[in-house]
């Protein structure tokens, strides 16, 4: 099977048929992106990398961001993380604050914006300088120490982030988060910031494929059940309520951002980032679903 060749055709028919959707504008500084833009680019095990349209070109990586967080934070607490965020399936969409209440401040999962504010206070307590520390583990990840925050992307969002602010007060309302308020949002916000490419975000997610370990040096980063559980919760909860669209349509372990990225693993295989900044209704990436839904099904490369 010729995966480059599937890939081109996939993306040319994608790329030809519609581009749906809408921006997010949420977050003034996002809406400046180009509705136009499209990259996908595939890493895989063997050591292939394959790449069309704007996979070079950086982008903010938004919620996929939470998917590192929390394998550093389950990397320092092991098992005692989940204590603090469960393991659910929400139903709800990212932002949402109505299943708080009733858990207590615990929240369902850790990619909601509740359960990744909740990391964000852990990995607060728990590292010497956050912010660099985080930043090192990314680029410890990755072949390019050029990966870094926008402070353009993380004060725009700082300005209005009215839901983020509401979702850490309330949780700190049941004694669920140690640090200050505004501390953990600022955090949050930076990591959230992070900008990369598809070419960058394939290649750094490629651990989660490989049980867990950096693809070059073989250091484990993960142990291996931890590696299967991370991709177990992207499987069930990586694109909030439309998480098990994802799942029947592409079929692989997978996390959105709001910024139009996708990253889908598939373990012992591959890692493939796609970017279209238009979101569906659900904040995922309109024509990125799309393209992962035709790739998959043509190439037979998914884990069910
Ligand atoms: N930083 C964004 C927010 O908190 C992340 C949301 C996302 O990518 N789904 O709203």
């Amino acid at each position: 099977m010729n995966i480059e060749r599937i890939i081109q055709e996939v993306y040319q028919k994608i790329k030809g048929v519609d581009n749906k959707g809408k921006i997010a504008t949420y977050i003034p500084e996002l809406s400046k992106a180009d509705p136009n833009k499209f990259g996908v680019h595939i890493s895989t095990i063997s050591q292939m990398n394959f790449g069309v349209g704007n996979y070079k070109d950086k982008f903010s990586i938004q919620s996929m961001a939470k998917v590192l967080s929390l394998s550093l934070a389950y990397r320092i607490l092991g098992d005692k993380l989940w204590e603090r965020v469960g393991v659910e399936p929400s139903g709800t969409a990212f932002n949402s604050l109505v299943q708080l209440e009733a858990d207590k401040g615990i929240p369902r999962n850790p990619f909601l914006n509740a359960g990744a504010i909740v990391i964000s206070d852990i990995l607060l307590t728990h590292l010497e300088n956050p912010k660099n520390d985080f930043l090192d583990f990314v680029q410890s990840l990755s072949y390019n120490s050029g990966i870094s925050y926008s402070n353009r992307i993380a004060q725009s969002e700082k300005k209005v982030g009215y839901r983020n602010v509401a979702l850490c007060n309330f949780i700190k309302s049941f004694d669920r988060i140690e640090n200050e308020p505004t501390d953990v949002l600022d955090f949050y916000y930076d990591l959230c910031s992070l900008e990369m490419n598809c070419k960058e975000l394939s290649e750094l997610f490629l651990f989660l494929a490989n049980n867990g370990n950096e693809i070059h040096s073989n250091k484990s980063i993960l142990s291996e059940s931890q590696s299967k559980r991370i991709n177990a919760l992207m499987q069930t909860c990586g694109f909030y309520d439309e998480s098990g669209e994802f799942t029947f349509k592409v079929g692989l372990p997978g996390k959105s951002g709001v910024g139009g990225g996708i990253i889908a693993i598939h373990p012992d295989k591959y890692a493939i980032a796609v970017w279209s900044p238009k979101l569906n209704k659900k904040g995922n990436s309109y024509r990125g679903m799309k393209f992962l839904e035709e790739f998959t099904t043509r190439s037979e490369l998914s884990i069910f």
